[in-house]
């Protein structure tokens, strides 16, 4: 269950495998798709039906998160097809690193909203910290925005790596010719929730010496990210 990876309540489901390596991620035992367990979309659908009561509630549904959830966009097709049988509403947690095939657009389509990542403000720096490409991202946002879907961008602030207004100002500049498309802007703050997956999984961990962002830094960053996207 997870309460903010969308509206509302979510079922949460963790896609295995991820193409990128993200410095601050706290799921590295996605990463590999063989520590995924298998379902079929039917096994799965019958699953998550069984929370339907508590979406209802709580105008909530499923999130398909990771990993990377577009790394298996066929069988998602499949399954958000089920689940919208249901009338129970699939959002998709991208990073926005997969290309654009035919299924994966269908899959996006489908979906009832998008949160995308906006992990980095530079080619370069998308490449150092998290093994990626800016540029996917852009194509996968404007895809969205050009069928008028609900996309909500999600960036993850990092204790000394993008914890300023420099690096705000240098986010919004990127989402300025959007920025009355999108949703919303959403700062995370970074945690050290996942420290023991890296340990359990015998794998270096780059922000090993770093500590988790104070919320009220969060807030403040949060207040200027506003402003500056407003203003621009
Ligand atoms: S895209 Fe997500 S799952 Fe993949 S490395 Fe980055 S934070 Fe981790």
């Amino acid at each position: 269950m997870a309460a903010r990876d969308g509206e509302g309540l979510r079922y949460a489901v963790f896609l295995a495998g991820c193409p990128m390596r993200c410095v601050y991620c706290h799921n590295p035992d996605t990463w590999d798709m063989a520590n995924g367990i298998e379902y079929t979309p039917e096994e799965l659908c019958n699953k998550i039906i069984r929370f339907k009561p508590y979406f209802k509630a709580g105008k909530g549904g499923v999130t398909f998160s990771g990993g990377e959830p577009l790394l298996q966009a066929e069988e998602l097709l499949q399954l958000i097809e089920l689940l919208q049988n249901h009338q129970i509403d699939c959002c998709i947690d991208t990073s926005g690193s997969v290309a654009l095939s035919d299924t994966v657009k269908d899959v996006l389509l489908k979906s009832n909203s998008i949160l995308l990542d906006l992990k980095f403000p530079t080619e370069e720096s998308y490449q150092q910290y998290a093994r990626g490409k800016l540029s996917s991202v852009i194509k996968t946002l404007e895809y969205l925005i050009a069928n008028n879907k609900k996309v909500t961008i999600r960036t993850v602030i990092v204790p000394e790596l993008n914890d300023n207004d420099a690096s705000i100002l240098e986010y919004a500049a990127i989402l300025k010719p959007y920025k009355n498309k999108i949703h919303q802007w959403e700062l995370l703050g970074f945690h050290t929730m996942g420290f023991m997956k890296y340990e359990a999984l015998s794998l270096n961990n780059p922000l090993a010496n770093k500590s988790s962002l104070p919320n009220s830094r969060l807030t403040e960053l949060q207040r200027t990210a506003n402003t500056v996207l407003h203003k621009l």
